[in-house]
């Protein structure tokens, strides 16, 4: 157990992380408030997290000179996206506490593995094809057209994906994405999305946030509604349960975020996973006694881990770079100071600072009394700032 505030080689317990993006940065603003210090290892100078580090090794993430530093300086790593090399977190690994292992997170950045880690814990996904060589492609099932072709490294925020509908389009496509290995999967008719983020300790025991109600729009997440009656309870324990099964298997210790399709049918199926805290989880800063953040700080330390309780009705607006060009080239900062003067709105800017188009540049999230205090408050501040409200 590494105890906040505890010295370590004449300094102050220090906790690391990989990657120095916004779920970094409220990393270490966790990590900080309990006293730890924090290192982040990230090569842009400028990173949201790097920035309000103790330290910022500013190396790739490969760089052996920068990974010792890094595991000379800290007690304990984790990680915050998971495009990280596996690698790097396994030769860390070798000298000091990684969390998650690099085995869960090596299974969790190929689609292809995340989606036969699904099949092993007998949780449904939607049907796929594996496309590495032209003889793949040819062999393709109609029966998965209309389908969605990803590539099955690196993607995200719907980036490495295409939507194809013929045979012809998906030829096209896989040639598009470079003929690297991608999966197809069919397109499901969604009646919602959802997710569900847990914490793992070392010891196995493992709580859960309550089910996100998730919207993307041009496959980045929008909104993140969460309280009692945001979906089905039966629909929302199935979900948990689920997650649950696939934190299991993978003996992972950590914070992990599955998402999920809700079908027409009222079918839940997995989409997939995120090996560190996530996007539709950052309500919790405002709106639990214990965020995603702080259970991240506590699976890495080894500290106990409680069931979160959340206090209040939330939804998340995430704000995009979109928001700052909306009325030109040149960025406009959007109009805080009425967005501040509602009730139960709490901003969270990640300190970026080039607005770009699709960019998360931060996020809102709104607390109310009630879900429907909370959905008149967002409806305000959507409409404030030109976002489509939930
Ligand atoms: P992120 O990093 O934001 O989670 P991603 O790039 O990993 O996104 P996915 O989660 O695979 O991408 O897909 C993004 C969105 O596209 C989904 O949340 C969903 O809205 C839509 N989508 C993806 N796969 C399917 C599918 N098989 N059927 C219907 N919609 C889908
Ligand atoms: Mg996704």
């Amino acid at each position: 157990m590494i105890l906040p505030g505890s010295l370590q080689a004449g300094n102050l317990a220090t906790l690391g992380v990989m990657g120095g993006g916004q779920l970094g940065r409220m990393f270490v603003q966790a990590a900080q408030a309990m006293g730890y210090f924090t290192a982040v290892l990230d090569p842009d100078p400028a990173s949201p997290a790097g920035l309000i580090s103790h330290y910022h090794i500013q190396t790739d993430y490969l760089d052996q000179a920068g990974l010792a530093q890094l595991s000379q300086r800290c007690a304990a790593i984790t990680t915050e996206f998971e495009n990280v090399p596996a690698g790097a977190l396994q030769s860390l690994g070798a000298q000091r506490c990684v969390s998650p292992s690099a085995d869960a997170v090596r299974i969790a950045q190929d689609r292809v593995s995340e989606k036969a880690h699904f099949v092993r814990c007998g949780v449904a996904c939607a049907p796929y094809a594996v496309i590495d060589c032209a003889d793949a492609l040819a062999a393709v099932d109609v029966a998965l057209l209309p389908g969605i072709l990803k590539t099955a490294r690196m993607g995200y925020d719907g980036k490495g994906q295409i939507r194809v509908a013929t045979r012809a389009q998906l030829q096209t496509a896989w040639h598009e994405l470079g003929q690297v290995t991608c999966v197809l999967e069919r397109l499901l008719p969604l009646k919602a999305e959802c997710s569900v983020i847990v914490a793992r300790g070392r010891d196995g025991v493992m709580v859960n946030l309550p089910v996100q109600r998730n919207v993307h729009r041009d496959g980045i997440l929008a909104v993140t509604e969460v309280f009692d009656g945001v979906l089905p309870a039966a629909v929302a324990a199935r979900a948990v349960d689920a997650t649950r099964a696939i934190a299991e298997g993978l003996q992972y210790v950590g914070v992990l975020c599955v998402e999920f399709f809700v079908l027409d049918d009222g079918a839940l199926v997995v989409n997939e996973i995120a090996p560190r805290p996530h996007n539709s989880g950052h309500y919790s800063l405002h709106a639990c006694d214990l965020s995603q953040f702080d259970l991240q700080v506590r699976t890495l330390t080894g500290l106990p881990l409680l069931q979160p309780r959340q206090h209040s009705p939330a939804i998340m607006l995430n704000l995009l770079g979109d928001l700052w060009l909306a009325r030109g080239d040149e960025p406009v900062t959007p109009p805080w100071d009425a967005v501040l003067a509602l009730p139960g709105v709490h901003l969270n800017l990640y300190g970026k600072l080039k607005p770009l188009k699709a960019r998360k540049m931060g996020h809102l999230t709104v607390t109310g009394a009630t879900p429907q205090q909370a959905r008149a408050t967002t409806a305000q501040a959507a409409s404030l700032l030109g976002i489509v409200p939930p």
